[in-house]
């Protein structure tokens, strides 16, 4: 599924050179080797134009994007929810559950759903440009994401935006976005002080999408597709123990001549804790 999101906002290049009428007389031949060879037919048009301008977009992957990634694993065995003698309670299944939910985003998979392969953020977005396809460069705010805040946060940062449904430049709005990576724009500005400029940009890109919604009725959903077998996983934060000082926040060293021994603030933790990701597997 992310694969096709992807393609849909990398498919620029193929569309400029396929469809120009999409961009209409704006797309000018002499964009990239591969619009020039592709594009003769508007060749001609294009040359009642005075001053030729490449309105072309061509957006390319730059960095790729940043899985969550879970240090550690466990399971939840649904059978053993609230028996005496199990860690699993019915209030753990409901947290986990509700991580679950803001991890999956719906799409067209046989289950209506599929695991998020990104950092999922609410982005907030002042629209800047169309990029053509729904894709757009928006000026656009978002908090950091993943352990150790591996997506940054973003604060009146340009980002490309692959949205839902059309709209259009100085809309403004939230979505919830997953992050697909940093990608390079290659455009022609519009917007002042820049328009007219032919840029490169590398920004981070977001796809709009939606996540399961967290209810007592996506909850029954879920735990009837694990009994039948899915396999269906959360990850989380989790504070656990720290194992370098035993959770003490500090270790010993003896010093000579002295009573007490030296206390060294241990650089893995904070106060003996450390929170590290987990991976939940479920089980029926
Ligand atoms: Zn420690």
């Amino acid at each position: 599924m992310i694969k096709r999101l992807l393609l849909v906002l990398l498919a620029s290049a193929a569309s400029v050179s396929a469809q120009t009428t999409a961009f209409g007389t704006k797309t000018a031949p002499n964009a990239t080797a591969e619009t020039t060879a592709t594009t003769p037919a508007t060749k001609g048009a294009s040359k009642a134009v005075e001053e030729e301008v490449d309105n072309s977009v061509v957006i390319t992957p730059f960095r790729s994007l940043t899985p969550p990634e879970a240090k550690t694993s466990r399971t939840f065995q649904l059978s053993k929810v609230n028996k005496l003698g199990f860690t699993e309670t019915s209030k753990e299944l409901q947290r986990l559950y509700s991580a679950f939910a803001t991890q999956r985003i719906i799409d067209g998979s046989p289950s209506g759903s599929s695991k998020a392969t990104g950092f999922l953020a609410t982005v907030n977005y002042a629209l800047v440009q169309d990029l053509g396809d729904n894709r757009f460069l928006a000026k656009a705010a978002w908090p950091a994401a993943g352990p150790n805040e591996v997506l940054a946060a973003g604060a009146d940062t340009m980002a490309v935006l692959l949205l839902e449904k059309p709209a259009k430049v100085g809309d403004t709005g939230k979505i919830t976005g997953m992050h697909v990576g940093t990608v390079a724009l290659l455009f022609t500005a519009t917007y002042s002080p820049l328009a007219g400029k032919r840029l490169t940009l590398r920004r981070e890109a977001f796809v709009e999408c939606a996540t399961l919604e967290d209810s007592q009725a996506g909850l029954q959903k879920f735990m009837e597709a694990v009994n039948a077998g899915a396999e269906m996983s959360a990850t989380t934060n989790e504070q656990i123990s720290c194992k370098k000082c035993s959770g003490l926040g500090f270790t010993r060293e003896a010093e000579k001549g002295k009573l007490l021994d030296k206390r060294i603030p241990c650089a893995e933790c904070v106060s003996g804790k450390v929170i590290i990701s987990v991976e939940t597997k479920f089980v029926p």
